[in-house]
């Protein structure tokens, strides 16, 4: 049996998926790259969102009313249910702003925790990337969600955005977004950052939430805060007050911050165990 096809028999998939790792190398650290299914309910968001894992997670559906899932054979639809109910509003949202519903990227594995690809975060369930490409008007079969390009919203160079592509919808979806109460921050390239503080004429709280970072110029990353009542989650520190529309916005434009990329490049960040995981996320991990 494989492990793909064994989504139904919980107990018996989970056996198979053990009995695989112990069959094939007697001291490997089962991962939580190779879990195919949650482990059991209740939702539980565990450590922080770049050292942690996720309970009880829920699948985003392929489809909804207003969202197609991309690459979905890298199986990483999951959530905490925050994170789905925050997907459907948006992309309801989005439709009503003129969009055709909202592409949507990885969020996290069917237990959260390390990925052995792709990202540093996305461990807690609370991470989604979404396309800022729009999308089609039309249901894409799944050998295109596998291929089809996102678009860079950034120019050559990097200073700005690319007017090609950039639009004022754009800007109207990441203020939506951001006005999400439970929308701690997004990530965004930093040409994207300076295109909405330029836009922006009315209020602009919510340019605190826009948080520069590399890359990021094809997608928004955004991040929940921690569910309510959810002890073993750690929330970040919060975001800077102000708009960020300033000198800390310019520093992404510096030689220093070209110099400090070099550097992240060269020295790439250590793989995390479960040893460096909180003690809950293992029995995330080992639940059948
Ligand atoms: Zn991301």
């Amino acid at each position: 049996m494989t492990l793909r096809g064994c989504r139904s028999a919980r107990v018996l998939c989970a056996s198979v998926a053990l009995w695989g790792m112990l069959a094939t190398d007697a001291g490997a650290q089962p991962d939580f790259g190779e879990m195919q299914f949650p482990s059991p309910p209740p939702a539980t968001a565990i450590g922080g969102y770049a050292r942690g894992c996720l309970g009880g997670a829920v699948q985003l559906p392929a489809d909804g009313p207003a969202w197609q899932v991309m690459r979905p054979s890298r199986n990483r639809a999951y959530g905490h249910p925050d994170l789905i109910a925050f997907i459907e509003a948006l992309s309801k949202a989005a439709r009503a702003q003129g969009w055709d519903g909202l592409l949507v990227g990885d969020l996290a594995q069917p237990r959260g925790g390390p990925m052995r690809s792709g990202h540093g975060s996305h461990q807690t369930g609370l991470d989604a990337d979404i396309w800022l490409t729009p999308a089609p008007q039309r249901t894409l079969p799944a050998e295109e969600r596998e291929t089809l390009s996102a678009v860079s919203l950034v120019a050559a160079g990097g200073e700005d955005v690319d007017a090609r592509f950039w639009t004022r919808d754009h800007v109207a979806l990441l203020r939506t977004a951001a006005g999400f109460p439970q929308v701690e921050r997004i990530f965004v390239n930093p040409a994207i950052k300076r295109a909405l503080c330029a836009a922006e004429r009315g209020d602009r709280r919510w340019l605190a939430k826009i948080r520069p970072w590399w890359g990021h110029d094809q997608h928004m990353h955004v991040r929940l805060r921690c569910p309510r009542g959810e002890a073993q989650c750690t929330d970040q520190s919060p975001v800077p007050a102000g708009d960020g529309c300033d000198a800390d916005l310019e520093w992404w434009f510096s030689a220093e911050a070209e110099e400090e990329l070099a550097k992240r490049r060269a020295t790439p960040a250590r793989k995390l165990t479960i040893a460096d995981l909180p003690a809950a996320c293992r029995a995330v991990l080992l639940a059948p």
